[in-house]
């Protein structure tokens, strides 16, 4: 029995706040903290109906750390889940260490006006943590999140060494729109639009954007059109798989995706360069997410499945061998059950299940972790009980 707040009255924060309200055993209160307090309300709201549940809710500012000390004082929650956006982590990691409180995130650092994903700033908090006594679990979404603890379990149960990773994720959904991304717009957007890069014998190899490219067959789903980009786990897996000797990540875009990334980017829309219009400095990004639709509005309209996983290669026995470990879901039945379409659920249910793992004490566990470093086996089980089943499958070895 745990009382545990939600950052973040977004996307993935109308999926953890859902599934943690079916889960009263564990969550037994829920209190929901965002920018704008009518989203909170309104997801109250429908956890309410669905549940009976009812969440608390707050207007807060993620980044004034003294407030939300001064939240978690008054509240006294055992774990914070921050479902907001990366440029909180740091703010949040300090007020919960202020409060004494553990942590969540699901996404890694992001300085605001530099597009730079890097773990350096969160794993400096190590020691903190540990004097302190509290759990920081890095990365508790599906990708990071699910696909760590993916390799976590190929490490422990399929192979004798790991050579190769490739982590693929394919949305195979449409939504109607033309164009809209599937959450958050201004992280999707300046992570799509960085130089690839990924990690082969020993060192990091960079490509231009979205100028590495193959058609891969994925289970359900099929053939899909998928790009190589840098992406945050590929920093702590090389640090935490032993003997990998390549890992790079993949994920799949549409033709008519691309084109309208593209015109935006020649336009200068994508930038993250503040320009000043009418005597206020705005970045561009910033006015391109307010004119595109809300990630959380998608959810009714989007039809279709995802399916992500890791294709892994390496010994097991003597024999070279090559599995994929995945998930699909599908975007309406993720509708129906949390009125989410399935990126925002497959973000949120590991979040919720990370919250678990930390308040059943399966990995309480003082100082600042990514996922890989814990314990593989009450996770994976987890998954398949509150809607992500994975399965694994051999493949020809190439
Ligand atoms: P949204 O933009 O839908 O939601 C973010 C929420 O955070 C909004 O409600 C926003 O408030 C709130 N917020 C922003 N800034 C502040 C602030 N300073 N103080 C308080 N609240 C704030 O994003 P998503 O729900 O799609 O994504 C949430 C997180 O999940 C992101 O960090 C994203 O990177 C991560 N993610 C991780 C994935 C994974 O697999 N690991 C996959 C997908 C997402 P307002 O409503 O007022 O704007």
């Amino acid at each position: 029995m745990s009382k545990a707040i939600i950052i973040g009255a977004g996307g993935v924060g109308n999926v953890v706040c859902h599934k943690c309200a079916q889960s009263p055993d564990i969550f037994s209160e829920i209190i929901l903290a965002s920018r704008t307090l009518e989203k909170c309300q309104s997801i109250a709201q429908t956890v309410k109906e669905k549940t009976g549940v009812v969440i608390k809710t707050y207007k807060i500012d993620a980044e004034d750390v003294a407030a939300v000390t001064q939240l978690l004082k008054k509240e006294k929650p055992e774990l914070l889940i921050n479902v907001a956006l990366p440029y909180q982590d740091l703010s949040l990691m300090d007020a919960c260490l202020n409060a004494g409180v553990h942590y969540l995130d699901t996404a890694n650092y992001e300085p605001p006006h530099e597009a730079k994903f890097e773990y350096k700033w969160q794993w400096a908090y190590q020691e903190r943590f540990k004097e302190a006594g509290l759990t920081a679990l890095l990365g508790s979404g599906f990708d990071p999140g699910v696909t760590n603890v993916f390799c976590a379990y190929a490490q422990k149960y399929l192979f004798d060494s790991i050579e190769t990773i490739d982590i693929l994720d394919a949305n195979a959904g449409d939504h109607g729109y033309p164009f809209a991304t599937n959450f958050n717009p201004e992280i999707n957007i300046r992570e799509i639009t960085q130089k690839g890069r990924y990690w082969e014998n020993g060192k990091w190899v960079e490509a231009e954007p979205m100028s590495i490219h193959q058609k891969y067959t994925f289970p359900v789903v099929g053939e899909q059109d998928a790009y190589l980009l840098y992406h945050e786990e590929l920093e702590s897996l090389i640090k935490n798989i032993t003997g990998l000797k390549r890992i790079r990540f993949w994920m799949t875009f549409s033709e008519k995706y691309l084109t309208h990334l593209k015109v935006l980017e020649n336009v200068g829309m994508t930038s993250i360069e503040p320009i000043e219009i009418k005597g206020e400095k705005i970045q561009p990004i910033e006015f391109l997410k307010s004119v595109l639709p809300d990630p959380a509005s998608l959810g009714g309209r989007t039809q279709g499945k995802t399916c992500i996983g890791c294709d892994i290669t390496g010994i097991k026995n003597g024999q070279k061998k090559r599995i994929f470990i995945y998930n699909v879901c599908d975007h309406q039945s993720c509708y129906q059950e949390v009125l989410s379409q399935a990126i925002s659920y497959t973000t949120g249910v590991p979040a919720r299940l990370g919250g678990e793992m930390i308040l059943k004490n399966h990995w309480k566990k003082p100082g600042v972790w990514n996922m890989e470093q814990m314990d593989p086996d009450p996770f994976m089980e987890g998954l398949k009980a509150y809607g992500l089943p994975w399965e694994v499958i051999d493949l020809p070895l190439e």
